[in-house]
Protein backbone atom coordinates (compact mmCIF):
# COMPACT_ATOMS: atom_id res chain seq x y z
CA UNK A 1 0.00 0.00 0.00
CA UNK A 2 2.85 2.16 0.76
CA UNK A 3 6.61 1.92 1.09
CA UNK A 4 9.71 2.89 3.07
CA UNK A 5 11.88 5.05 0.56
CA UNK A 6 15.59 3.54 0.65
CA UNK A 7 17.77 5.16 3.21
CA UNK A 8 21.44 5.27 3.85
CA UNK A 9 22.95 2.76 6.79
CA UNK A 10 23.75 4.50 9.68
CA UNK A 11 22.74 4.33 13.36
CA UNK A 12 19.80 2.41 14.59
CA UNK A 13 17.09 4.76 15.63
CA UNK A 14 13.77 5.00 16.60
CA UNK A 15 10.96 7.71 15.26
CA UNK A 16 8.07 8.32 17.58
CA UNK A 17 4.81 10.59 16.45
CA UNK A 18 6.77 13.21 19.02
CA UNK A 19 10.12 13.29 17.47
CA UNK A 20 8.14 13.73 13.90
CA UNK A 21 6.20 16.73 14.87
CA UNK A 22 9.34 18.04 16.27
CA UNK A 23 10.92 17.14 12.62
CA UNK A 24 7.79 19.28 11.02
CA UNK A 25 8.77 22.16 13.24
CA UNK A 26 12.56 22.00 13.27
CA UNK A 27 14.60 19.08 12.51
CA UNK A 28 17.69 20.13 14.82
CA UNK A 29 15.23 19.79 17.44
CA UNK A 30 14.01 16.47 16.17
CA UNK A 31 17.68 15.72 15.92
CA UNK A 32 18.27 16.33 19.78
CA UNK A 33 15.56 14.30 20.75
CA UNK A 34 17.46 11.09 19.51
CA UNK A 35 20.26 12.01 21.26
CA UNK A 36 18.11 12.31 24.75
CA UNK A 37 17.42 16.23 24.55
CA UNK A 38 13.69 16.02 25.26
CA UNK A 39 12.09 19.31 26.86
CA UNK A 40 11.07 19.84 30.35
CA UNK A 41 8.38 17.71 32.28
CA UNK A 42 5.10 21.00 32.70
CA UNK A 43 2.44 21.08 34.80
CA UNK A 44 0.42 21.10 31.67
CA UNK A 45 1.66 17.91 30.43
CA UNK A 46 1.47 15.87 33.43
CA UNK A 47 -2.72 16.65 33.66
CA UNK A 48 -3.08 16.05 30.17
CA UNK A 49 -0.68 12.69 30.47
CA UNK A 50 -2.95 11.77 33.83
CA UNK A 51 -6.34 12.79 31.74
CA UNK A 52 -5.24 10.28 29.14
CA UNK A 53 -4.74 7.23 31.55
CA UNK A 54 -8.17 8.25 33.57
CA UNK A 55 -9.65 8.34 29.63
CA UNK A 56 -8.21 4.67 29.23
CA UNK A 57 -9.31 3.49 32.57
CA UNK A 58 -12.72 4.41 32.11
CA UNK A 59 -12.63 2.75 28.70
CA UNK A 60 -10.83 -0.84 29.77
CA UNK A 61 -12.95 -0.86 33.07
CA UNK A 62 -15.68 1.01 33.62
CA UNK A 63 -16.97 4.68 34.67
CA UNK A 64 -14.91 6.56 38.25
CA UNK A 65 -17.29 7.12 40.76
CA UNK A 66 -17.05 9.99 42.33
CA UNK A 67 -16.09 8.86 45.71
CA UNK A 68 -13.05 6.18 43.95
CA UNK A 69 -11.70 9.27 41.35
CA UNK A 70 -9.33 10.58 43.65
CA UNK A 71 -7.60 7.33 44.22
CA UNK A 72 -7.91 6.08 41.26
CA UNK A 73 -6.06 8.89 39.84
CA UNK A 74 -2.91 8.35 42.51
CA UNK A 75 -2.85 4.44 41.40
CA UNK A 76 -2.02 6.13 37.76
CA UNK A 77 0.11 8.49 38.82
CA UNK A 78 2.14 5.66 41.00
CA UNK A 79 1.77 3.06 37.80
CA UNK A 80 3.37 4.94 35.59
CA UNK A 81 3.86 8.80 36.29
CA UNK A 82 6.18 9.07 39.59
CA UNK A 83 9.27 10.51 37.60
CA UNK A 84 7.30 13.22 36.76
CA UNK A 85 6.06 13.83 39.99
CA UNK A 86 9.78 13.83 40.95
CA UNK A 87 10.84 16.15 38.03
CA UNK A 88 7.87 18.73 38.63
CA UNK A 89 8.35 18.61 42.31
CA UNK A 90 4.59 17.94 42.88
CA UNK A 91 3.65 17.01 46.74
CA UNK A 92 0.33 15.68 47.99
CA UNK A 93 -1.14 19.30 48.45
CA UNK A 94 0.22 20.03 44.67
CA UNK A 95 -1.40 16.84 43.54
CA UNK A 96 -4.91 18.15 44.66
CA UNK A 97 -5.56 20.73 42.52
CA UNK A 98 -4.24 18.56 39.75
CA UNK A 99 -6.81 15.96 40.26
CA UNK A 100 -9.67 18.38 40.76
CA UNK A 101 -8.93 19.73 36.97
CA UNK A 102 -8.46 16.10 35.61
CA UNK A 103 -11.36 15.22 37.28
CA UNK A 104 -13.36 18.03 35.16
CA UNK A 105 -11.85 16.78 32.19
CA UNK A 106 -13.28 13.81 32.91
CA UNK A 107 -16.60 14.86 33.36
CA UNK A 108 -16.77 16.55 29.76
CA UNK A 109 -15.31 13.13 29.10
CA UNK A 110 -18.15 10.80 29.79
CA UNK A 111 -20.34 13.14 27.77
CA UNK A 112 -18.61 12.19 24.72
CA UNK A 113 -20.02 8.91 22.74
CA UNK A 114 -17.78 6.42 22.94
CA UNK A 115 -20.54 3.89 20.89
CA UNK A 116 -18.15 2.31 18.56
CA UNK A 117 -14.47 1.93 20.56
CA UNK A 118 -12.79 -1.27 19.74
CA UNK A 119 -9.64 -0.52 21.82
CA UNK A 120 -7.79 2.05 23.56
CA UNK A 121 -3.81 3.19 23.49
CA UNK A 122 -3.46 0.86 21.09
CA UNK A 123 0.65 0.17 20.56
CA UNK A 124 1.86 0.47 17.03
CA UNK A 125 5.63 -0.33 15.90
CA UNK A 126 7.17 -0.92 12.32
CA UNK A 127 10.50 -1.70 11.43
CA UNK A 128 10.88 0.10 8.25
CA UNK A 129 14.38 -1.10 7.31
CA UNK A 130 17.10 -2.66 9.59
CA UNK A 131 17.98 -0.24 12.65
CA UNK A 132 14.51 2.10 11.79
CA UNK A 133 12.00 1.43 14.07
CA UNK A 134 8.74 3.26 13.85
CA UNK A 135 6.28 3.61 16.66
CA UNK A 136 3.37 5.53 18.21
CA UNK A 137 0.41 4.94 20.82
CA UNK A 138 -2.90 5.69 19.38
CA UNK A 139 -4.93 7.10 22.06
CA UNK A 140 -8.65 4.94 20.80
CA UNK A 141 -9.77 3.08 17.33
CA UNK A 142 -13.21 3.28 17.23
CA UNK A 143 -15.20 1.59 14.43
CA UNK A 144 -16.40 3.79 10.94
CA UNK A 145 -18.90 4.20 9.38
CA UNK A 146 -17.75 2.30 6.21
CA UNK A 147 -16.60 -0.86 7.80
CA UNK A 148 -12.68 0.32 8.13
CA UNK A 149 -12.06 2.02 11.36
CA UNK A 150 -11.08 5.62 13.47
CA UNK A 151 -7.50 6.65 15.04
CA UNK A 152 -8.92 9.04 17.79
CA UNK A 153 -6.55 11.21 19.46
CA UNK A 154 -8.36 12.71 23.13
CA UNK A 155 -7.09 16.64 23.37
CA UNK A 156 -7.22 17.91 26.60
CA UNK A 157 -6.33 21.80 25.31
CA UNK A 158 -7.53 22.93 21.90
CA UNK A 159 -7.07 21.22 19.18
CA UNK A 160 -4.11 23.31 17.73
CA UNK A 161 -1.89 22.31 14.67
CA UNK A 162 -2.72 18.26 14.58
CA UNK A 163 -2.77 17.07 11.13
CA UNK A 164 1.07 16.12 11.40
CA UNK A 165 0.52 13.83 14.18
CA UNK A 166 -2.06 12.29 12.96
CA UNK A 167 -0.69 12.08 9.33
CA UNK A 168 1.73 10.13 11.41
CA UNK A 169 -0.69 7.43 13.12
CA UNK A 170 -2.33 6.56 9.92
CA UNK A 171 0.79 6.00 7.78
CA UNK A 172 2.03 4.04 11.30
CA UNK A 173 -0.94 1.69 11.42
CA UNK A 174 -0.94 1.32 7.27
CA UNK A 175 2.57 0.33 7.39
CA UNK A 176 1.42 -2.51 10.69
CA UNK A 177 -2.02 -3.68 9.35
CA UNK A 178 -1.52 -3.21 5.59
CA UNK A 179 -4.78 -1.21 4.86
CA UNK A 180 -5.09 2.32 6.10
CA UNK A 181 -7.81 3.55 8.74
CA UNK A 182 -10.85 4.94 7.39
CA UNK A 183 -10.28 8.26 9.05
CA UNK A 184 -8.20 10.01 11.70
CA UNK A 185 -9.75 12.59 14.02
CA UNK A 186 -9.11 14.56 17.02
CA UNK A 187 -11.47 15.36 19.92
CA UNK A 188 -10.78 18.17 22.52
CA UNK A 189 -12.67 17.07 25.53
CA UNK A 190 -11.65 20.57 26.86
CA UNK A 191 -13.73 22.65 24.11
CA UNK A 192 -15.47 20.24 21.99
CA UNK A 193 -13.44 21.07 19.17
CA UNK A 194 -13.18 18.54 16.46
CA UNK A 195 -10.25 17.79 13.34
CA UNK A 196 -11.74 14.93 11.04
CA UNK A 197 -9.73 14.16 7.86
CA UNK A 198 -9.80 10.98 5.49
CA UNK A 199 -6.21 9.92 4.52
CA UNK A 200 -5.60 9.23 0.77
CA UNK A 201 -2.83 6.92 -0.27
CA UNK A 202 -0.61 9.66 -1.58
CA UNK A 203 -0.78 11.64 1.41
CA UNK A 204 0.24 8.05 3.56
CA UNK A 205 3.22 8.32 0.92
CA UNK A 206 4.11 11.73 1.58
CA UNK A 207 4.58 10.73 5.24
CA UNK A 208 6.44 7.81 5.13
CA UNK A 209 8.74 8.81 2.64
CA UNK A 210 8.83 12.47 5.26
CA UNK A 211 9.96 10.27 7.74
CA UNK A 212 12.15 8.46 5.54
CA UNK A 213 13.83 12.16 5.03
CA UNK A 214 13.71 12.59 8.93
CA UNK A 215 15.79 9.38 9.45
CA UNK A 216 18.60 10.62 6.56
CA UNK A 217 19.11 13.75 8.24
CA UNK A 218 19.23 12.62 11.86
CA UNK A 219 21.89 10.07 10.57
CA UNK A 220 23.83 12.36 8.59
CA UNK A 221 24.09 14.60 11.57
CA UNK A 222 24.81 11.79 14.06
CA UNK A 223 27.74 11.44 11.43
CA UNK A 224 28.87 15.02 11.44
CA UNK A 225 26.34 16.95 9.06
CA UNK A 226 24.59 19.71 10.86
CA UNK A 227 20.53 19.32 10.69
CA UNK A 228 18.67 22.33 9.50
CA UNK A 229 17.10 24.94 12.08
CA UNK A 230 13.75 26.35 11.71
CA UNK A 231 13.02 28.88 14.87
CA UNK A 232 9.11 29.83 15.92
CA UNK A 233 7.26 30.20 18.83
CA UNK A 234 8.36 26.31 19.82
CA UNK A 235 11.88 27.80 20.79
CA UNK A 236 11.18 28.95 24.09
CA UNK A 237 10.66 25.09 24.95
CA UNK A 238 13.53 23.67 23.55
CA UNK A 239 16.21 22.27 25.26
CA UNK A 240 18.77 23.25 22.64
CA UNK A 241 17.86 26.79 23.06
CA UNK A 242 21.02 27.55 25.20
CA UNK A 243 23.13 26.99 22.07
CA UNK A 244 20.99 28.09 19.28
CA UNK A 245 21.07 31.59 18.13
CA UNK A 246 18.32 31.33 15.76
CA UNK A 247 16.23 30.12 18.25
CA UNK A 248 17.12 33.00 20.80
CA UNK A 249 16.44 35.44 18.07
CA UNK A 250 13.08 34.21 18.10
CA UNK A 251 12.36 33.98 21.46
CA UNK A 252 13.24 37.85 21.83
CA UNK A 253 11.24 38.71 19.50
CA UNK A 254 8.89 37.65 21.32
CA UNK A 255 9.50 38.57 24.54
S1 LIG B 1 15.95 26.60 19.58
FE1 LIG B 1 14.47 26.63 17.90
S2 LIG B 1 15.65 26.76 16.01
FE2 LIG B 1 17.04 26.15 17.67
S3 LIG B 1 17.09 23.91 17.59
FE3 LIG B 1 15.51 24.49 19.06
S4 LIG B 1 13.60 24.58 17.89
FE4 LIG B 1 15.29 24.60 16.42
Amino acid sequence: MIEFPHVPAGEPLTVSASTYVAYRRCPEQAVGRLRGEYPEDSAVGFVGGLAHRVFARHLQHGPISKDDFAQACREEIGSSMNPKVGSLGLKPSTLQPIIAEVGDLYDRFQKVSLEGCRDVEVSLEFEATEGVVIKGIVDAVFDGEDGGVVLRDWKTGQVGAVADQLAFYGMLWTLVHGEPPESLDAFSVKTGETYVERPTRSALQATVTDVARFVTIARQSFAGVPADTTAGPWCRYCPLLPECSEGRTAVAVTD
